[in-house]
């Protein structure tokens, strides 16, 4: 490829595409910016519906690129995913966002659960379970403390692998949700085969939830399922006071979503949950 001189950027421009080229660009940078912890995490409180407290926080992961600005998670990530960085982020994000969680109990916010996303390329070629175990032993974190968000992709396949991964989580004592549940499949058998204890409705059912006759369907449906396997439900993308209204009244547990707060960054979070009197 070297011998091709200045033909080389049009032999991969022609092979990648576009798309292609600034994936490339963004991996170079990502490792980078990884090295220079230009990573952060953000925390975006949830309430439950009856207390009205803040009862947990997702961590999402935000990049802020010293030229580029602020690039998108659901841009890095996938890029991450596919050339195996995001194995090395994970573990630094498990054990940030538990350290994290250990910061808000000595500050005495409360028992907050902190939610962390998992990566199916993690959960599949990762040790998944060991890299959560060293994140709760060096922070001395609860594992009660600490959800696990993953997808229905990485649950739909029956093998004994992914089962044997499910129990030695459990066995953690960590919980364990469904993130975007919904927008996979239609097999619900891992439902009752894995001990789940939460349901995320995606963003995109509710948000119209009180204008898109089919999305009301959907989050009706979703919410009575998830009771009836004993499950909480938690919404998220809560965006006005007509979604909210419409989610208690169909009994959601938790909610989620920027009529509450955006995600925040660490120090804004302890202010948001002191000021919000807990
Ligand atoms: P997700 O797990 O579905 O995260 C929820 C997304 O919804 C977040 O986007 C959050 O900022 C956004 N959101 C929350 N409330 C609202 C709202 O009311 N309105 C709108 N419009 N958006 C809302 P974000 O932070 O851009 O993250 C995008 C995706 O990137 C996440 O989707 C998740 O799949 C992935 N991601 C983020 N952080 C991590 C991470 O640490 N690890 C992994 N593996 N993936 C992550
Ligand atoms: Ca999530
Ligand atoms: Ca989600
Ligand atoms: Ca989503």
């Amino acid at each position: 490829a070297k011998a091709a001189g200045r033909n080389t950027y049009a032999y991969y421009s022609a092979e990648m595409g576009e798309d292609g080229l600034r994936r490339l660009q963004i991996q170079t940078e990502l490792r980078q910016a990884f090295e220079n912890n230009e990573l952060t995490l953000y925390y975006q409180p949830q309430f439950d519906v009856q207390s009205g407290h803040i009862v947990s926080a997702e961590a999402l992961l935000r990049w802020e690129h010293p030229v580029a600005g602020a690039i998108s998670p659901t841009e890095f990530i996938p890029a991450a995913e596919e050339c195996g960085m995001i194995i090395p982020i994970s573990r630094w994000v498990f054990s940030e966002a538990c350290k994290q969680a250990v910061i808000w109990q000595r500050q005495g916010l409360g028992r907050i659960v902190i939610g962390v996303n998992c990566s199916g390329v993690h959960f599949k070629q990762g040790d998944l379970v060991a890299d959560v175990k060293a994140a709760l032993d060096q922070s001395g974190l609860d594992p009660a403390l600490l959800e696990l968000e993953l997808t229905e992709s990485m649950l739909i396949e029956s093998s004994q692998r992914v089962t044997q991964i499910i129990d030695q989580l459990k066995a953690l004592g960590v919980q364990l949700s469904i993130d975007d549940f919904g927008t996979g499949y239609s097999n619900l058998a891992y439902l009752k085969r894995f001990a789940v204890s939460k349901l995320k409705i995606d963003r995109s059912f509710v948000q119209g939830l009180h204008v898109t006759k089919d999305n009301d369907a959907i989050v009706r449906a979703i919410i009575n399922l998830a009771h009836s396997f004993n499950l909480k439900v938690i919404a998220e993308g809560v965006e006005s006071v007509e979604e909210l209204r419409l989610l208690q009244q169909y009994q959601c547990d938790i909610l989620q979503g920027f009529h509450f707060s955006r995600p925040l960054k660490p120090q804004q979070f302890i202010e948001f949950v002191e000021k919000h009197l807990n």
